[in-house]
Formats: C-alpha cells, sequence, structure tokens
C-alpha cells in the first residue's frame, strides 16, 4: 500500500498511466491508464503482496501515451524477472534501437525504458552480476535517467551520470525507499536521507541503502524546470526546499521587473511561491485572484494541446472582488507556448482589471528539452523569433517581465554549472545532435 500511496504523492509528475511491481516469489504487476487511483483499483492494490516493489506514474516524452508503455516495465530473464521504473529521457534511444533491430531483436513498446530494461537483462545473462549489468547499462544509455529497478529480489535505483532528473532515498516505517521527491517521505510518517549522487548505484537492503560507486559521474546538471515548476514546493532538491527556491525567484524578479500595481495574483499551483517572493519586494499585497478546481489535471502536462485549452477554463475562475478595478501584476512560474497565459489574461481582463501585467519566474523557454520535459520544437515556443515585447502582445498583456538566467540561477541557489540550463541558453549538459554544449564557443564537432 506504501507504493500506491507514494505514486499518490507524486502524481503531479505524469497523469497519463500509473503501475505497481512487487516481488513474491517473481515480480507481480498491475497496471493502468490515468491517474494512480484511477488506473489501480483498491482490490487489485490489495490483492498485491510482497516486502518490497517499485512504482511509477507516467509522464510520457518518448514513446506514446497507451498501456503498453505503461510502467513497470517487466521482462522474464534466466536469471529472474526484471522490473524498471523511469524518469529521463534516453538521449541515444533511436541509436541504440536501430542497432539491436538491425541484430534481430524485437520490441514490444516504443519506450526508451524497454531498450533500457532489455539492454540490461541482455547483460545480465553474460554477467550474471546485477551490479555488474547495472554499470555497463550506465555506460551505454546516453540522457537523463532516474531509474528503480527490481532485478529479481533485488531493488535498485540509479541516477544519471550528470543527476539531471531528481533522486533520492529515505526511511519509511517499514525500511528504505527512493523516490524522485522527498515529499514522499514526509507523507508516509518517514524521513528524507540523502539525494542519490549523479553517477551512483543504491540497492535498497533491509537494513542498509547500500551504496555503489561506478566512477561514470560527470559533474551535475541538475534540470532547473524541476524547481521553477515540476516539482512540489515542499519537496528538498539537492538541498534547496523548493517552496524557498520560488519565492526567491519571485523576489529577485520584483527586483529586475518592478511594476506600478494594486495586487499581486499567483497563477496557482506553481506559480503561487514565486508570487509571495514578487509581493513580498514589491511590497504589493498578495492576494488569491484565481481559484483553482483541485480537481482538473495539471495543463502542461496533459498530451495534447486541446485538451490543455479546455482545462485551462475548467481549471480556473476570476475572483472579481479582487480584480476588478485594480492593476494586477499576473505572477506565473514559466511561459512555455503562450496560449494558457494568453486565456488566462484574457480571463482577468474579463473579471474587470484595469490592467494586467505579466511576471514570470524563469527566462524565456527557447530550445527543447531532450531530457524528459516534453518541450520537443522550436516553433511551438512562445519565445521563437519573438522579442519580449511582442510576446507581451501575444500574450494580451499591458507588459511582460521574465527573470534573468543569472536572477534564476541566484534563486535556485547552486552553482550555474550544476544546473541544466539548455532550455533556456540553447547550450546542453551533454552533445546532443544539432546543440551546442555547455561552454562549447561555437558549433563545430557533432557526428
Ligand atoms: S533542457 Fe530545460 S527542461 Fe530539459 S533538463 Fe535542461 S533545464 Fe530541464
Amino acid at each position: 500500500m506504501d507504493i500506491f500511496y507514494a505514486l499518490r504523492v507524486l502524481q503531479h509528475r505524469g497523469q497519463e498511466s500509473a503501475g505497481i511491481a512487487v516481488y513474491n516469489n517473481g515480480i507481480k504487476v498491475i497496471k493502468g491508464m490515468g491517474l494512480a487511483h484511477q488506473a489501480l483499483k483498491p482490490d487489485d492494490v490489495k490483492n498485491l503482496k510482497g516486502d518490497r516493489g517499485i512504482g511509477h506514474v507516467r509522464y510520457s516524452t518518448f514513446g506514446s501515451s497507451t498501456i503498453e508503455n505503461a510502467q513497470p516495465i517487466v521482462v522474464s530473464t534466466n536469471y529472474g524477472d526484471i522490473a524498471l521504473c523511469h524518469n529521463g529521457e534516453i538521449v541515444n534511444a533511436d541509436k541504440i534501437m536501430d542497432e539491436l533491430k538491425k541484430k534481430g531483436w524485437a520490441f514490444i513498446t516504443s519506450t526508451d525504458s524497454e531498450i533500457a530494461v532489455r539492454l540490461l537483462a541482455n547483460d545480465i545473462a553474460n554477467t550474471g552480476d546485477p551490479v555488474k549489468s547495472l554499470k555497463n547499462l550506465m555506460t551505454m544509455l546516453q540522457g537523463s535517467y532516474s531509474m528503480t529497478l527490481m532485478i529479481d529480489s533485488r531493488v535498485f535505483a540509479i541516477r544519471d551520470p550528470l543527476g539531471i532528473r531528481p533522486l533520492c532515498v529515505g526511511r519509511t516505517k517499514t525500511g528504505y525507499a527512493a523516490a524522485s521527491e522527498s515529499v514522499v517521505f514526509d507523507t508516509l510518517g518517514g524521513e528524507f536521507l540523502r539525494d542519490v549522487e549523479p553517477g551512483e548505484i543504491v540497492e535498497l537492503l533491509p537494513g542498509e541503502v547500500k551504496s555503489i560507486k561506478t566512477g561514470l559521474a560527470k559533474g551535475r546538471a541538475h534540470c532547473m524546470f524541476e524547481w521553477v515548476y515540476i516539482a512540489r514546493a515542499d519537496s528538498t532538491i539537492e538541498g534547496q526546499l523548493v517552496y524557498e527556491v520560488r519565492r526567491r525567484i519571485g523576489q529577485k524578479l520584483a527586483k529586475e521587473q518592478p511594476v506600478e500595481a494594486d495586487v499581486v495574483v499567483p497563477i496557482p499551483d506553481s506559480g503561487r511561491s514565486h508570487a509571495i517572493g514578487y509581493a513580498e519586494v514589491a511590497g504589493i499585497p498578495y492576494s488569491e485572484g484565481l481559484m483553482k478546481n483541485r480537481y482538473v489535471e495539471r495543463t502542461f502536462i496533459m498530451p495534447e494541446q486541446a485538451e490543455r485549452t479546455t482545462n485551462v477554463m475548467l481549471k480556473l475562475n476570476p475572483l472579481k472582488s479582487v480584480i476588478k478595478d485594480k492593476r494586477v501584476v499576473l505572477v506565473d512560474d514559466s511561459i512555455v507556448r503562450g496560449t494558457t497565459i494568453r486565456q488566462i489574461v484574457q480571463l482577468v481582463r474579463n473579471a474587470g482589471a484595469k490592467e494586467v501585467h505579466v511576471r514570470v519566474g524563469s527566462p524565456p523557454i527557447r530550445a527543447p528539452c531532450y531530457f524528459g520535459i516534453d518541450m520537443k520544437t522550436r516553433d511551438q515556443f512562445a519565445a521563437t523569433g519573438r522579442t519580449v515585447e511582442e510576446i507581451g502582445k501575444m500574450i494580451t498583456a499591458d507588459s511582460l517581465g521574465y527573470i534573468s538566467v543569472e536572477g534564476l540561477v541566484e534563486g535556485i541557489g547552486l552553482p550555474a554549472g550544476d544546473l541544466c540550463l539548455g532550455c533556456l541558453t540553447e547550450e546542453y549538459p551533454m552533445a546532443v545532435p544539432g546543440e551546442k554544449v555547455r561552454y562549447q564557443k561555437k558549433l563545430d564537432s557533432f557526428v
């Protein structure tokens, strides 16, 4: 049951499908489409007996949103069953898949995660040693991956050599666990212990979290978007409480992008902490001017644009008494496509606002993400080919102001060199064909 509750806690990270695998004389798995409580029937969860397991909520970036692609992925091998859950994206997945298909390998799903589990199964057949094979797998994969795995009855978690996506370990009432966010341990009445290091393998044993260093770590490149939007405000990632990071970003945003106004209104939920920080420094009253329907899913991570558009209207309702005849500063965490914020600006204007100024807690997103966030082509971004003024016009705001990259980095509180800022700076922490690697002066060396 703990795993089911953990998936509910991490529901904001993926809403397309959910699944749980447990070990009980072999690996048993249940999965389905939708939110965890819809995808997994209470009786099925209750009947899933086992003292160890892994679970997953899916947000697709590689492979479509279908039940075949739901995780955990389980394969059966001579060594025993292997189950894998993956957060992130394997940059060289297409290349590996093409090579394997030429060798006669067949794939059931269209996910990069299946490639990983098959490579691992194949390697274990040769080594007979799960730890050695996990290390080998980590040398074959490029990209972002925080994974939990069961190899027969053993439970592991691995994090890619740059630590792009978060992964941490903690104690629960019944033992040790690994999760994408520390909030899982708070909610299960446990205790956060530490982040898994980039390039580290951990094995969860009954009495300890065993660390296995691979020597593969290549510095750090934690995704800035986790602090800006993805993670829950009450999670701590790399020692930085997400709520405090967002508040600091909001404070810096107020210094960099001041405006004369009567009220600061957050765009709930992820813009809320940014707005609190903005209001504190700007000295403008903060007020909840947009009420959120809590039962509508997050719009950014919905797979289809049409779904996103309808959901904005279902999701937010303006409070006229807060907004009418006021100069409103709307504070949001980020602007990706610009369609959602445009609708919200109009909603606020229709509610009687005198002026609507938009302030944003991340710099303009202008380049694709190759590491696990579904922002794939430049033409979808509001910032592509537009100045800030032009974006402001597009979203029908009276003014628009973004935080600078420097302000964002200071707000996160880690050195810029420890962060991935690829979608902001167009310089990525690893080689991606057609893109610059960070610190690379010009684009001249791609295969
Ligand atoms: S490109 Fe952007 S969204 Fe993707 S990992 Fe890097 S910072 Fe995060």
